[in-house]
């Protein structure tokens, strides 16, 4: 299945029009500034009220119109420390906004200059900035799937061999014509898988799933006070070679999973398990973005200063 790819003209922001919006370090830095303090006005701790401020040439600080104590809009963000033009890094964000299936460090290496452990560091900063957190799918319908990272995988399932201990079990649940969570899990057993379920999916849903065994309860789980969740539960026996029928299906996880795998494959040529987390938050992110076209970019800018410590 295929993720929506057209793009609506009026979500349309070309390579040209980010150039056009960000063409210098200055522009990115007061972009960012009126995005975390709009207006640039914000309590002044000297003064105990809110002042405007003002940039202080050649340095990343504005200072109060009044005291001239100074504030910095980078402090507590990814670009806090960096050495990296700020411009450099809008770059990046833009791209990761604007692929479908991932970025490498190797295309930002080539297009900007800069060296490939930067750009490998950068891609990492901005993927952290990307969780989803405990997102609550709405329902009315979801469907739930595992799959393994790595390891030695055994026929059509997918499932491992046994005891491989490179595999990383990964667990996604996506709602229909709607959004995506995938984490990584540390058990594929019913106590870790129907948790997932219980924590994501809103009560009385939907919910369609293999036929493991882990989710067997699913129509009988009752959240923290005992009251029953309401969970309608279906399941499709890939066992009898049955993939699809009529509405029993689990093409829109499958259609999120193959996504991943094929940018895993075809642009990161592979995760350590350590970061797998966060690519997952990569797809995450632009999945539940993808009608926003490559209007992406703004919600990653966005999080840029809100996820300031
Ligand atoms: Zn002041």
């Amino acid at each position: 299945m295929k993720v929506k790819q057209h793009i609506p003209k009026a979500l349309r922001y070309t390579v040209l029009d980010f150039h056009k919006e960000f063409p210098n370090d200055d522009a990115c830095l007061d972009h960012l500034m009126e995005q975390r303090w709009p207006g640039r006005i914000t309590q002044c701790a000297k003064c105990g009220i809110e002042r405007k401020h003002y940039r202080i040439k050649s340095r990343t600080a504005y200072s109060c119109d009044h005291c001239g104590t100074q504030i910095y809009p980078l402090a507590g963000t990814i670009f806090e420390k960096t050495t990296t033009p700020l411009k450099t890094w809008f770059y990046a964000m833009y791209l990761m906004g604007s692929t479908r299936c991932g970025i490498s460090a190797k295309q930002i290496q080539r297009e900007t200059g800069v060296t490939y452990k930067t750009a490998w560091r950068m891609f990492r900063q901005i993927r952290s900035i990307l969780s989803e957190g405990d997102l609550q799918l709405e329902g009315p319908t979801v469907e739930v799937d595992e799959m393994y990272h790595g390891g030695v995988r055994k026929g059509r399932t997918g499932r491992p061999m046994r005891g491989d201990k490179k595999k990383i079990p990964v667990m996604a649940i996506v709602q229909r014509k709607g959004k995506v969570v995938a984490k990584v899990i540390a058990e594929v057993d019913s106590y870790t898988l129907t948790g997932m379920i219980k924590k994501h999916v809103t009560p009385g849903s939907t919910v369609y799933t293999d036929e493991l065994s882990s989710y067997n309860r699913i129509a009988f789980l009752r959240d923290s006070k005992d009251k029953p969740l309401a969970y309608r539960h279906r399941t499709i026996k890939h066992s009898d070679g049955v993939y699809v029928r009529g509405d029993i299906h689990t093409n829109s996880v499958e259609g999120f999973w193959s996504l991943v795998k094929s940018g895993i494959r075809g642009v990161y040529h592979s995760v350590s398990p350590e970061y797998l987390q966060s690519y997952l938050d990569e797809y995450t992110f632009r999945y539940n973005r993808r009608f926003e076209g490559n209007q992406q970019f703004r919600s990653i800018l966005v999080r840029s200063v809100e996820r300031a410590s």
